[in-house]
């Protein structure tokens, strides 16, 4: 049956780095609205415009941009089998946008898991600003708690590592309270459809891996 897997969690929780592993163990697309909208940025389209507007300031771009965007994506073949979305939705509207989009797309019944990545919230702050990531692989690291081998270059592409422009002290707190604002809230709705799969996201890489295949594969 189709799977459907959401990720919920507070910025730098961890959720790029495990969904990206977990694509490749499904062989499900990863689907990431973060990189979708950086990938319209650098392509100075009217779109990445906008959004980087709302991006630079920590703030959701609007629910048009990323319906838009989302819906096209999930209409694509390689989602049949189901998918792994990172980083949508992240407000009720999008969430009910998501239901209507399922609908309309699923032929028949599918599995729907919201994955909340619950994690002690004090070292994140200091994981955004030390982050990196391979603008070709994805591979995420971090300068202080996951380094590459080499400063700067990837392990496996060799390409140099990049910096998110959003990854700074001041625009992570204005994520933060986005996060709260606006997608927290959805904790309680994914709950409340006895759709919600919580994890405990402290720990290492390995640890929170095993935590989350459990869920996955149940
Ligand atoms: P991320 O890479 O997931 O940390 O996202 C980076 C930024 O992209 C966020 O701070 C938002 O400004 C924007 N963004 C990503 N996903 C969404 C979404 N589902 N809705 C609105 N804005 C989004």
């Amino acid at each position: 049956m189709k799977k459907e897997l959401i990720f919920l969690g507070p910025p730098a929780c961890g959720k790029g780095t495990q969904t990206n592993m977990l694509s490749k163990y499904l062989g499900f697309p990863h689907i990431d609205t973060g990189s979708l909208l950086r990938a319209e940025i650098s392509k100075a389209t009217e779109d990445g415009i906008v959004a980087k507007s709302f991006i630079d300031k920590g703030q959701l771009v609007p629910p048009e941009l990323v319906g838009k965007i989302i819906k096209n994506r999930l209409a694509q073949e390689d989602c049949n089998n189901g998918y792994v979305l990172d980083g949508y939705p992240r407000s009720m509207e999008q969430a009910e946008l998501l239901e209507r989009i399922n609908a309309e797309i699923d032929s028949e019944k599918a599995i729907f898991k919201a994955i909340y990545f619950d994690i002690d919230t004090e070292i994140l702050i200091d994981r955004i600003v030390h982050r990196q990531s391979c603008p070709k692989c994805g591979e995420i690291y971090n300068k202080k708690f996951k380094p590459s081998k080499v400063e700067n270059i990837c392990d496996k592409c060799h390409v140099e590592l990049s910096t998110r422009a959003d990854d700074n002290e001041e625009i992570a707190h204005a994520r933060f309270d986005t996060y709260y604002k606006e997608t927290s809230p959805l904790i309680e709705f994914y709950q409340n459809k006895n759709m919600l799969h919580k994890i405990d996201a402290n720990g290492s890489i390995d640890e929170v891996w095993e935590r989350l295949l459990k869920v996955v594969n149940n």
